[in-house]
């Protein structure tokens, strides 16, 4: 049984270390030492969540209810934890700072020696309270744990009850890491993660049967696998030329769903694979009615249509996947509807090592023809530019333009599925504040927050922040220069002295509520840090309202 102290430890031990060869190799050898049950908390535990992202459980902690706990186990007031909070800029050493001091007092827990199972299921239960006087109970259960706890492991407590350890290991690191332990080559253990979509049951495999046990690893329903993504494509022109006929369908505006059928139960994941069966019951009943299999794994688009038949905006989408309560009201509010392009499991077998072409025909045979995106297969180019200005006609993003004879590769961003959309423009943006990294990023500012000029009041309006298109050299260049420009710093948040232009791409500007400009952007990219320009010569908010309207002819 693996103590709580020595994930602890190693937390500690990884985040001393910069190298991702070195943090691999502490990784691989903690995955060694654990019991083969604890593996699957262990992977999720090192990367700092508790329950697998797709599964329906949350753990439901936020910042408020932690203070509670350790302003409680400390018998500090919850205002000292805020400002430890502040101070340190982190939860874990705020909450050692104030848990180790008071424990000298009282040491009666001393004795416990907690392992990660109980860490586990204590947040299980945790994550199982609701209703009245779930808040209290959920406090107990973490004074139980910090009471409990050693101060290193107080630290790591904190952090993982929000899930947030910062201690810089992604899935890169792990995949490499369970390829070390188990001496497996890692590309296997990459494949078996992209369909699995479940480190803990990879390194099981990988440890229990090696390389051929993870080449047997499959689709299966109630798992949901990662989804097959797009790259920008080059033209219509390259296109055709690198697929000679291409399946064209339009890149729906709307989200992203992977649909689950087993018989009569019916689950949903949003792109990120979490579980929004709830949030959706109008796309439960399309598919119950309109989809004539037994087991099914379906990939498609969801899209809110306004009156006008056009596409809502995203932010409106988004309420759905992510409503709790008063579900019904909201639905009828933004209802959705579903355009399934892919198929990638069906009646017990996987299709995902079958042709696109294939796949699409077991689609058709299947579904009804209301929730089936459209698709024409063509070499004509003048074809798909018409098919391509329909869709941006009908208030869509483009089209998407597939390889009739590609597999589906999941979690793969590849040259089979190229996305066709008009060209942004880019906006040039003052940079005003930032906020300190995480993980390998810990020392450099990881995340630059954006403005553009009110030419009238000579006021700066934020606009969003831009962490994409930053290699870790350029970060260090960059926060060498901004050290000289701080105002102020307040935890891991610094304001600059507008001084510095960064030219920013972006996807599409979309209103907002939490830039004071009122807008933000979607995918910004760092292209340029403009040194030829000054603050005055950074766009306006004017700009950014004409791009705003200029957006599907808005
Ligand atoms: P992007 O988010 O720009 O990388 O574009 C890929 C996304 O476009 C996918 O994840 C889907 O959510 C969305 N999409 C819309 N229509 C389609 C389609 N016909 N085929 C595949 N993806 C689509």
């Amino acid at each position: 049984m693996t103590s709580f102290e020595t994930f602890a430890e190693v937390c500690k031990k990884i985040k001393g270390i910069s190298s991702s060869l070195e943090m691999t190799t502490v990784v691989a050898s903690f995955l060694n030492e654990v019991d083969d049950n604890e593996l699957d908390i262990a992977t999720r535990f090192i990367m700092g969540s508790v329950f697998p992202v797709w599964s329906e459980k949350e753990l439901g902690v936020g910042t408020g209810l932690l203070y509670a706990a350790i302003a409680k186990t400390s018998s500090l007031p919850v205002r000292r934890i805020e400002e430890l909070v502040k101070e340190t800029g982190d939860v874990g050493t705020a909450a050692e700072k104030a848990i180790t001091n008071r424990k000298a007092n009282f040491n009666f827990f001393s004795e416990e020696k907690l392992s990660i199972l109980d860490v586990f299921s204590r947040f299980q239960k945790i994550a199982g309270l609701e209703g009245k006087g779930s808040q209290d109970a959920k406090i107990k259960n973490l004074q139980y744990l910090f009471g409990a706890s050693k101060p290193v492991e107080t630290v790591y407590l904190a952090r993982l009850a929000v899930e947030e350890l910062r201690i810089g290991v992604g899935e890169g690191i792990l995949r490499n890491a369970i390829a070390e332990a188990f001496n497996v080559p890692a590309e296997l253990v990459e494949r078996g993660y992209m369909i699995a979509n479940d480190f803990g049951l990879v390194a099981y495999t990988a440890k229990k049967e090696g390389a051929p046990g993870l080449l047997e690893l499959s689709v299966v329903t109630g798992r949901p696998l990662k989804l097959m993504l797009a790259q920008v494509g080059d033209g219509i022109d390259e296109a055709l030329a690198e697929m000679s006929s291409v399946a064209v369908e339009w890149k729906f505006d709307g989200a992203r769903v992977q649909i689950h059928k087993e018989g009569n139960k019916i689950t949903l994941y949003s792109r990120r694979l979490e579980n929004v069966t709830s949030s959706l019951p109008d796309i439960v009943k399309s598919v119950r009615t309109c989809v004539k299999a037994d087991t099914a794994i379906l990939d498609g688009e969801a899209v809110a249509l306004g009156k006008d038949k056009r596409p809502m905006a995203f932010q409106e989408i988004l309420r759905r996947f992510r409503r709790k309560y008063d579900v019904t009201a909201t639905a009828l509010e933004i209802p959705l509807s579903l355009n399934l392009f892919d198929l990638l499991y069906l009646n017990g077998e996987s299709l995902i090592d079958i042709p696109l072409f294939e796949r699409r025909k077991k689609l058709e045979e299947i579904c009804d023809k209301s929730i089936v995106a459209g698709q024409t297969i063509t070499e004509s180019a003048a074809q798909i530019d018409v098919i391509y200005k329909e869709a941006l006609a009908a208030g869509h993003e483009g089209v998407m333009l597939k390889n009739p004879r590609s597999l589906y590769t999941p979690g793969k961003r590849g040259k089979n599925w190229l996305k066709l959309k008009p060209i942004m423009d880019t906006l040039d943006l003052v940079v005003v504040g930032g906020e300190w990294g995480e993980g390998r990023r810990t020392s450099f500012i990881g995340s630059y927050l954006l403005a553009c000029r009110d030419p009238y009041t000579d006021r700066l309006h934020s606009i969003g922040r831009v962490a994409t298109g930053i290699t870790d050299e350029k970060l260090e260049e960059l926060t060498a220069v901004f050290k000289d420009l701080v105002l102020l710093e307040t935890g891991v948040h610094v304001e600059f002295e507008p001084k510095i232009v960064f030219e920013v791409a972006f996807e599409e500007i979309q209103k907002s509520q939490n830039y004071d400009s009122g807008y933000a952007l979607r995918f910004p990219r760092l292209v340029n840090v403009r040194s030829d320009k000054s603050l005055y010569d950074a766009d306006t908010i004017e700009k950014v309202e004409q791009l705003y309207s200029k957006q599907k002819g808005k």
